[in-house]
C-alpha cells in the first residue's frame, strides 16, 4: 500500500514532533553518503533525509544515484542545518527503481532549454519545468473556475471537422485514404472523398468558434477549451502547430462587452497564479533574472516576472483602434529611423515587429486594437458603417504580442452572405452556421486566447516549446 505517503509539499508544512511518516520520490542529489535531497514534483522544494551511518549497506547505498525513486520510512523531525526547517531522519530505505547514474542525461547542473528540448520526456524532472507545469495546470483549472463562476458553459466542439471557412491552406488532412496507392479521382483528376471515411474531405479544426457560436444561440454564453491545429509554416518562439485555446462566444455581448470579458479573464488567470503558484513564480522570476544576466542591459526586462504580473493587474489596458495604432506607428521614431523590417500603412496587417513597438515601447502595457480594415480579418467579423473596418479586437501583450484575437461577430444575414461570396466562401455548405441567424438572430460575439501564449506570459518563458509538455513544430513531432 502506498496510499500513506505524504508529499513533499505538505511535509515541509508540517509541524516536526518526531512523527513517522512514509515519503516517496526521486532523488535529487546524494551528499557524504548520508544526505538525500528527494523530490516528488509536488513542489520544487526538496525533503532532506538523513541516512545514518550504519542504517544501510555498501550496495544500498551505492544505489542510491541521481533520479533513483526511493521508498522512505522515517522520522519528521526539525532539522539543524540550514535550508529546511524539517527533515526526514530515515529508519528504512528501500530503492524502489535504479537509475544509471553514469546514463541519466540529466546531470544535477544547469543544461539549456535547447537541450531539455531534446529530452522533453525527462525535463518535467528540471525546476523550471516542474514549476512551469505546475502553473500551466493552475491556470487551466482557473479557466474553468471563472467561467463555471459566470455561469458559461463549456462545449466540447468537435477536433475533426469539415468545414474549412477559416484559414484555408493552413489545415492538416484527415484521411484513411492509403497515400501509398493511387487515390481514387474523380473525372476532372481531383481526388474523390465520398471513398474516403467520412465521406468528404476533413482536417483538423483550427478553431471552435463556429461550433460555439450555435451554442452561444441556446446557452446565452459558452467556452470551449480544446486543442486546435495550425499547418502554418511558421517556426517562431510564439507558433506551435497543436496549440490549446480558449474560445468564449456570448450572446447579447457588443465589442466593448468582449473586451471587458477578455481583460477580466487575463487578470483573474495572473491573479489566480500570484495567489496559488507564488513559490515557482517566485522560481521563475529568479530564472529569468539569471537568463538576462547575459543580455545587454537594454535588451533586459524593465520589471521582474512578478512586479510585471502586479502592473498588468494593477492597470487598465489601452484601448485605441487601429486607425490610431497606424498613426502612432507612422509618428515613431522607429518609423523615421527606418528601423521597421515591414511596411507601415493603413490596411496592412501589423506585423510583430509593429505589435512589439506598440506594447513595449510606446504604451508599455497590454494593448488592445480595435476596429481593423476589414480585408484582413475574417467574413464572419461584424461590418462596421464605415464600410472599412470590422468589429474586431486584439489584444496585445508585452514580450509575447498577440494574446487575443476576437470579435463582434456579423448577426445580420444579409450582410453576412454578402460578405461569404465576395470572399468565395461556400455559402450552402454554410447553412448550418447560417441558420443561426435565420432563427432568432442576436448580437454576439467572442474571442479566442492561445493558452500557451497565456503561460508563456505569466511564467516569463520565451519560448512556446518550453510551456507545452511536447511541442508539435514544423519538423518536429517527437515524444
Ligand atoms: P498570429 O497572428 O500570432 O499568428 P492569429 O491571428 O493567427 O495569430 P487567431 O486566429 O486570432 O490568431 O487565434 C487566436 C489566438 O490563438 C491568438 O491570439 C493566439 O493567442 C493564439 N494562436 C494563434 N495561432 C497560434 C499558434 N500557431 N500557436 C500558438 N498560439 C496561437
Ligand atoms: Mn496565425
Amino acid at each position: 500500500m502506498f496510499n500513506k505517503r505524504v508529499k513533499i509539499k505538505e511535509l515541509l508544512a508540517t509541524e516536526a514532533t518526531g512523527q513517522e511518516v512514509i515519503v516517496m520520490g526521486w532523488v535529487r542529489t546524494f551528499r557524504n553518503n548520508q544526505f538525500i535531497a528527494l523530490n516528488d514534483g509536488s513542489t520544487n522544494n526538496n525533503i532532506q533525509i538523513v541516512v545514518e551511518l550504519g542504517l544501510l549497506d555498501e550496495a544500498t547505498l551505492k544505489r542510491i544515484t541521481t533520479s533513483a525513486s526511493l521508498k522512505i520510512v522515517g522520522q519528521l523531525i526539525a532539522s539543524q542545518g540550514k535550508g529546511q526547517k524539517v527533515e526526514v531522519k530515515a529508519t528504512a530505505v528501500e530503492v524502489l527503481g535504479d537509475s544509471d547514474a553514469e546514463k541519466y542525461p540529466l546531470q544535477p547542473k544547469k543544461h539549456s532549454l535547447e537541450f531539455l528540448r531534446e529530452i522533453a520526456h525527462l525535463r518535467f524532472r528540471t525546476n523550471t519545468f516542474g514549476a512551469v507545469f505546475r502553473l500551466r495546470h493552475s491556470l487551466a483549472y482557473a479557466v474553468h473556475k471563472f467561467y463555471h463562476e459566470k455561469g458559461f458553459v463549456y462545449m466540447h466542439t468537435p477536433i475533426i471537422t469539415a468545414s474549412d471557412a477559416e484559414g484555408a491552406g493552413e489545415m492538416f488532412r484527415v484521411t484513411t485514404l492509403d497515400l501509398a496507392k493511387q487515390l481514387p479521382t474523380n473525372d476532372d483528376g481531383s481526388i474523390n472523398y465520398k471513398e474516403d471515411f467520412f465521406g468528404r474531405s476533413t482536417n483538423l479544426t483550427v478553431s471552435g468558434q463556429l461550433e460555439g457560436e450555435l451554442a452561444a444561440t441556446a446557452f446565452s454564453e459558452i467556452y470551449t477549451f480544446g486543442p486546435t491545429f495550425r499547418a502554418e509554416n511558421s517556426n517562431t518562439a510564439r507558433h506551435l502547430a497543436e496549440f490549446w485555446m480558449i474560445e468564449p462566444e456570448m450572446a447579447f455581448y457588443d465589442l466593448e462587452d468582449n473586451m471587458n470579458l477578455a481583460e477580466e479573464f487575463i487578470k483573474y488567470l495572473i491573479r489566480f497564479a500570484m495567489e496559488n503558484n507564488r513559490e515557482d513564480l517566485e522560481f521563475l522570476a529568479q530564472r529569468l533574472v539569471e537568463e538576462e544576466k547575459q543580455l545587454p542591459q537594454d535588451k533586459r526586462s524593465e520589471l521582474g516576472l512578478i512586479e510585471k504580473l502586479e502592473f498588468v493587474l494593477n492597470n487598465n489596458f489601452e484601448r485605441i483602434t487601429y486607425t490610431e495604432a497606424i498613426d502612432i506607428l507612422l509618428n515613431s521614431p522607429a518609423y523615421k529611423k527606418k528601423k521597421f523590417q515591414y511596411e507601415v500603412k493603413w490596411g496592412v496587417d501589423m506585423q510583430s515587429e509593429h505589435e512589439r513597438y506598440l506594447v513595449e515601447k510606446h504604451f508599455k502595457k497590454p494593448v488592445i486594437v480595435t476596429n481593423y480594415p476589414k480585408d484582413i480579418k475574417s467574413f464572419y467579423m461584424r461590418q462596421n458603417d464605415d464600410g472599412k473596418t470590422v468589429a474586431a479586437m486584439d489584444i496585445l501583450a508585452p514580450g509575447i504580442g498577440e494574446i487575443v484575437g476576437g470579435s463582434q461577430r456579423e448577426e445580420r444575414l444579409d450582410l453576412l452572405t454578402k460578405r461569404m461570396e465576395e470572399l468565395n466562401i461556400p455559402v450552402e455548405e454554410m447553412w448550418w452556421f447560417l441558420d443561426t441567424r435565420r432563427y432568432g438572430t442576436v448580437p454576439h460575439a467572442g474571442f479566442g486566447l492561445g493558452f500557451e501564449r497565456m503561460v508563456l506570459f505569466v511564467t516569463g518563458m520565451t519560448n512556446i516549446r518550453d510551456v507545452i509538455a511536447f511541442p508539435r513544430t514544423p519538423k518536429s513531432a517527437e515524444f
